[in-house]
């Protein structure tokens, strides 16, 4: 049992350490995780940057080029009433045409031009369509009109989302009005996949082109996802396309993505969808209001393995190490207890270890007087070896006084108790002399139960060898004289009464002298048994000396005298074995509380005196 004790501190030690170095491991693991995930968020936004960048060094290129000459178009367009500029801008058109055409074939989707009142003044993508005051309807050309500014930005507008380069235009030293530069996604996302491949995807928010643009063109580039109230456009040209809307349903319903476009801020998104790990960037990207209007989603691969590989090896190596030290500590105190388990295991008394409730621990001298193979077959039957005492007067049972036996031995330690149990294999009763040491800093109790049963049935022998006749088995004179001394002394406490009867055998010498010494102690046993039957067990029953009995009754004189006369009857006509008859004599005495015990037994031999000078087979009761 101890042992198992032992074992479960080993595991419990082991698995602290197992615990520990795979806590290490994992914040070594999300340590290296948050790493390649900060790192990945700058890799993107610098990829999107980057692919910004380089578009708006060639458009300030073509600005730096022509933005003169389309100023100077613009101011005499001012010139004129609005109904009569077409000739501008179809001057306008041919100037600019050409290069329109060339660029669209990789990024150019947008080139617009207003006037200095907001108004729209040549879409190249739509040249039928102007004069409408866009910068009313679209937040950035009110802000280019206002501030005269260039900007960029993502901006949905009446035809195509576009990402925005805006130029003001001066004519001498005039705000003449503006342009935009605008550029598609797929171009941006090739661009992203040809710095870092990824798996790129790009979305817009529908509240963002439902409110403007003209949504039968974007469908051709975009499919509509919807997820809970909102609706999502998924370009068609990103790489994601490979991923099922399932999927991306899945991935965009999450509360951490939800929260990711609320914060407007990059973050990464570990999940797992059908049974794989998945792990994404998310971009928000805003317009040049701040709104979110669209987002990147850009897949990640985790490339720290190896590395992992590595730290993981280690901790397990370290994990062996400490597992190994601890086997080698519990290997040596499992030894030891091996050795204090031979030791106890020699010892021919019982020998348990217990918290006074349940048994933790025993020798085999335990197990075998139990007759149990092992203590878990002992304990799962009983609890406490008390089951087995014998409950007797004088020695301890299993709530000896109202107080558990452990703790009644222990608080009463200058008495002898004694433990009687039944042996199984012997079939007869043995008694142990219990010895118990308490540890107080365990709360444990070693009890060890030394059988006692020869010594103790010796000691009885001796106890009634020196306490009985001989010949008669009852009482000698020197008990007597003790039981006597102590019935005075009760007397004398309680005042109760007690009386003494002394009685003889008329002419015993004769028998002798007839019939031999045997068959006079013969009749001495006899007489001894006859009236041993017919008095009370409480009454003292003595042999005096000779042929001569006492009896000590606690009784006042008229019974005391009652039940002499009646064991003179029974004498007298009892038949006994040879001789037949014969009779007895008796002196009765009550002891006055003022005499002493020599005064008491001489008053009765005075009597019984009487009873044989009288005539012999008489009771004598009274002194006159
Ligand atoms: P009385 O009626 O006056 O008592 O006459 P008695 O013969 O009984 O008295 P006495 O005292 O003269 O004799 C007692 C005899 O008892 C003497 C002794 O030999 C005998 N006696 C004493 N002890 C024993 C004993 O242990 N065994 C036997 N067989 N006889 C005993
Ligand atoms: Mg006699
Ligand atoms: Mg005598």
């Amino acid at each position: 049992m101890k042992v198992l004790t032992m074992f479960n501190r080993y595991i419990l030690l082991f698995a602290i350490i197992e615990v520990l170095v795979i806590g290490y491991f994992f914040s070594h693991f999300y340590e290296k995780r948050a790493l390649h995930h900060a790192e990945a968020i700058h890799t993107i936004q610098n990829s999107f940057e980057a692919a910004i960048h380089a578009y708006e060094m060639s458009n300030d290129s073509f600005y730096a080029q022509h933005a003169d000459i389309m100023a100077r178009m613009l101011h005499q367009a001012s010139l004129r009433p609005a109904t009569e500029r077409d000739e501008i801008r179809q001057a306008m058109l041919e100037q600019f045409g050409t290069f329109y055409n060339d660029q669209k074939l990789f990024s150019l989707v947008v080139l617009h031009v207003i006037d200095a009142q907001g108004d729209s003044f040549l879409r190249f993508h739509a040249p039928k369509v102007h004069g409408d005051s866009i910068a009313t309807q679209r937040y950035s050309l009110a802000q280019i009109t206002k501030t005269m500014r260039y900007q960029h930005g993502l901006e949905v507008g009446v035809f195509r989302e576009a990402y925005r380069f805006q130029y003001p235009l001066f004519y001498g030293g005039h705000y003449v009005g503006a342009y935009e530069y605008g550029i598609g996604f797929d171009a941006i996302i090739r661009t992203m996949e040809k710095t870092h491949p990824r798996d790129y995807a790009f979305f817009l928010r529908s509240e963002a082109v439902d409110a403007l643009c003209r949504c039968n063109v974007m469908q051709q580039r975009y499919e509509t996802l919807t997820i809970g109230e909102e609706r999502l456009y998924r370009h068609r040209e990103s790489s994601y396309r490979r991923y099922s809307s399932e999927h991306l349903l899945h991935l965009m319903g999450m509360r951490a993505f939800q929260e990711r476009l609320a914060a407007k801020t990059p973050g990464v998104i570990d999940y797992w969808y059908d049974f794989a790990h998945h792990s994404v960037v998310v971009l928000p990207l805003s317009d040049i209001e701040g709104n979110t209007i669209a987002f990147f989603i850009a897949k990640l691969t985790f490339t720290h393995g190896e590395e992992l590989l590595k730290s993981l090896l280690i901790d397990m190596a370290l994990a062996l190490a400490l597992g190994f030290a601890l086997s080698f500590v519990y290997f040596k105190e499992w030894r030891h207890q091996r050795y204090i388990r031979d030791i106890l295991n020699t010892q021919k008394d019982i020998i348990i270890v217990t918290d006074g409730i349940n048994i933790h621990d025993a020798n085999t001298a335990m197990l075998d007087f139990f007759g149990y193979p092992s203590l878990a077959a002992f304990t799962n039957v009983h609890d406490c070896i008390c089951d087995y005492f014998v409950d007797e007067p004088g020695l301890i049972s299993k709530e000896h006084n109202g107080v558990r036996w452990v703790d009644y031995i222990l608080s009463h330690p200058h008495e002898e108790h004694l433990i009687k149990m039944y042996d199984r294999a012997l079939k007869e009763e043995r008694i142990f002399l219990p010895q118990i040491e308490r540890f107080k800093s365990t709360g444990t109790y070693v009890v060890s139960l030394k059988d006692q049963t020869d010594a103790f049935r010796r000691r009885q022998e001796l106890e009634i060898r020196a306490s009985h006749d001989a010949l008669t088995q009852i009482y000698n004179r020197s008990k007597f004289d003790e039981l006597l001394e102590r019935e005075l002394q009760l007397t004398q406490r309680y005042q109760t009464d007690v009386s003494v009867i002394m009685f003889d055998i008329d002419h015993f010498k004769r028998i002798n002298d007839t019939h031999g010494h045997d068959v006079g102690d013969k009749v001495l046993q006899a007489l001894s048994r006859l009236v041993q039957n017919n008095i009370r067990d409480v009454d003292i029953f003595a042999r005096w000396g000779g042929e001569e009995f006492m009896i000590i009754t606690r009784t006042p004189l008229d019974q005391a005298y009652i039940l002499a006369e009646k064991l003179r009857r029974l004498c007298s006509s009892e038949s006994f074995e040879i001789i037949g008859s014969m009779s007895c004599s008796f002196g009765v005495a009550h002891y006055h509380p003022t005499e002493t015990k020599n005064s008491l037994l001489k008053r009765c031999d005075t009597l019984l005196y009487r009873a044989k000078t009288e005539g012999r087979n008489r009771v004598i009761a009274k002194e006159i």
